[in-house]
């Protein structure tokens, strides 16, 4: 282990959000001294009770002990400016809004107020890493680290090397993420990465069977659920992703390779244009407001 990690102690994290406050839980939990910086009180505030929240379910499933609990959120600070929260950090994670141009002014700012030997990491779902780092004068310091959600339960990290990032800084960020109890896997920087490049396509695929009328939600759901025995049907997975969100990125496959192969589905962008965006506006695939369609199918078919 090279000097760096073992001094890696202080870490930031931008954006206290759905992965931010995950990100900022899985830290504390393993002893970092956590940052958490957000523009907004109102999520700080909320992505703390989360956390809280979060470690009262472990206790109560006696996972953790409840000094466990006290001294993770005691590890624990917030900042509402990255001056403030980045003095002295081993590492940020950027975990802000997915927005191109707001991830390229965060990172100048990192690059200005961080110390030389600071790591800036970044959470995207599908940026590239290179054109973040390209924002930097230390593109060779800056790596993809994708966290998957609800980031304290799923065991994945997606490590994406930058066309610059160095070996060195890879590596340390591998073992860090073990030292997290989780499973980093390193992959290069092409869009959508792995995990979304082959998780999209087959989201959209199913949304094309539908437009098609080759089968109906419940049947393309159900034949993925208890035929590959996938925890939650496509569509379903879609609404909870965010429709929006899916269409952003099967936007940026197609426009990265170029290929019709991702183009979104018609549907897609309807539903979309319509305002459906899935569960976070109460319909998508299913309707969530009324009926809770989506969990009834899923408390049915669930073992
Ligand atoms: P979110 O909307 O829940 O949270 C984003 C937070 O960023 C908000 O609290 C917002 O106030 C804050 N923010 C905006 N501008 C900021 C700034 N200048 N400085 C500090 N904070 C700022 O978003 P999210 O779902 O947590 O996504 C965050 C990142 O994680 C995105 O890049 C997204 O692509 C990626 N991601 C999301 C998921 C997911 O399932 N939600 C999964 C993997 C990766």
């Amino acid at each position: 282990m090279s000097d760096k990690q073992l001094k890696m102690k202080k870490i930031a994290v931008i954006g206290a959000g759905t992965m931010g406050n995950g990100i900022a839980h899985v830290f504390a939990q393993n002893g970092y001294q956590v940052h958490i910086i957000d523009i907004s009180q109102e999520a700080i505030d909320s992505g703390i009770a989360t956390i809280t929240k979060n470690l009262d379910r472990m206790v109560a499933k006696e996972k953790i002990t409840e000094q466990n609990k006290q001294e993770t959120l005691a590890n624990i600070s917030t900042f509402t400016t990255i001056n403030e929260g980045v003095q002295h950090t081993d590492l940020v994670v950027e975990a802000a809004t997915e927005n191109s141009d707001l991830k390229l002014k965060i990172f100048k700012e990192l690059d200005a107020v961080c110390d030389a030997e600071t790591i800036l990491a970044t959470n995207t779902s599908s940026i590239s890493i290179t054109k973040i780092a390209a924002a930097t004068s230390r593109p060779e310091k800056v790596i993809g680290m994708h966290f998957m959600n609800p980031v304290p339960i799923m065991k994945l990290v997606e490590i994406i090397r930058g066309y610059s990032t160095s070996d060195e800084v890879t590596h340390t960020i591998m073992e860090l993420s073990k030292k997290l109890q989780k499973v980093p896997v390193e992959v290069n920087d092409y869009p959508g990465f792995i995990a979304n490049r082959i998780l999209m396509p087959m989201l959209n695929e199913a949304i094309y069977a539908l437009y098609e009328g080759v089968a109906g939600v419940y049947e393309i759901d159900t034949v993925m659920k208890l035929g590959m025995a996938h925890p939650m049907g496509p569509l379903q997975l879609a609404d909870f992703i965010g429709l929006d969100v899916c269409l952003s990125i099967l936007n940026v496959l197609y426009d990265g390779f170029g290929n019709p192969k991702y183009a979104p589905c018609p549907l897609l962008v309807n539903m979309v244009t319509a305002g459906k965006l899935g569960v976070k506006s109460r319909e998508g695939f299913y309707d969530y407001a009324e009926s809770r369609k989506a969990e009834k199918i899923a408390a049915q078919f669930s073992h």
